[in-house]
């Protein structure tokens, strides 16, 4: 699963956090998302395709 992030869009909002804490955390001081490590578990692709339905700016999509 490779995520990718458009921090230009990224208005910190935290909704990717909530649905896929294991795979988006948030800079401390920007509050704009970081995409984690964890990423290439299958078993997270459902709760990041909730995360990118989620995000309000449309700031995540997934590619492969
Ligand atoms: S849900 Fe979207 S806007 Fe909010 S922190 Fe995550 S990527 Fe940024």
């Amino acid at each position: 699963v490779l995520i990718i992030a458009d921090l230009s869009k990224c208005i910190g909002a935290g909704q990717c956090v909530t649905f896929a804490p294991r795979c988006f955390t948030q800079d401390e001081n920007t509050g704009l998302v970081v995409v984690g490590n964890d990423v290439r578990d299958e078993d997270s692709r459902s709760s990041v395709e909730a995360a990118v339905l989620a995000c309000p700016s449309g700031a995540l999509r997934i590619e492969g």
